[in-house]
């Protein structure tokens, strides 16, 4: 809803031309179809990146569009859905999604190619296979 839409809305339905709320924070809008100056609810956006002015229709509205707040949301649960970790190769912290069961345990896809290079070589079931996959070169040769 456009702030001269809301002006009309606000004027059919013979709403006072001026509202005085505390948690409004009211904005001088000059409505050229009236010819007239008046103050009604606006707010700006909850959405720190968007930040749009929009009429306030509901008191509880924070964002200027159903975009908004859908994005406004996912970041929410992403942000519930987030815990802390401390890298497994590098002791760094990082922020990890809680959303899957097999957890993030390295801070960069650098730590984990390293520890696996570190690892790998260690690893009884890597060296059969290792052994395996020679021994096949061996009867091809
Ligand atoms: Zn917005
Ligand atoms: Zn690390």
């Amino acid at each position: 809803m456009t702030i001269r839409d809301a002006v009309r809305l606000l004027d059919s339905r013979g709403a006072p031309a001026r509202r005085k709320s505390s948690i409004y924070r009211t904005a001088e809008v000059a409505d050229f179809s009236f010819s007239s100056l008046r103050l009604i609810p606006v707010r700006r956006c909850d959405r720190p990146d968007c930040g749009a002015e929009f009429v306030v229709t509901h008191p509880q509205k924070r964002f200027c569009s159903s975009r908004c707040q859908r994005i406004a949301e996912r970041r929410r649960y992403r942000h519930r859905h987030t815990a802390e970790a401390r890298c497994r190769r590098c002791g760094a912290t990082f922020k990890r999604t809680t959303t899957t069961e097999r957890l993030q345990v390295y801070c960069t896809t650098k730590c984990q190619y390293e520890a696996r290079a570190a690892e790998y070589p260690k690893r009884a079931d890597i060296l059969a296979g290792m052994a395996r996959a020679r021994a096949a070169r061996r009867e091809n040769a």
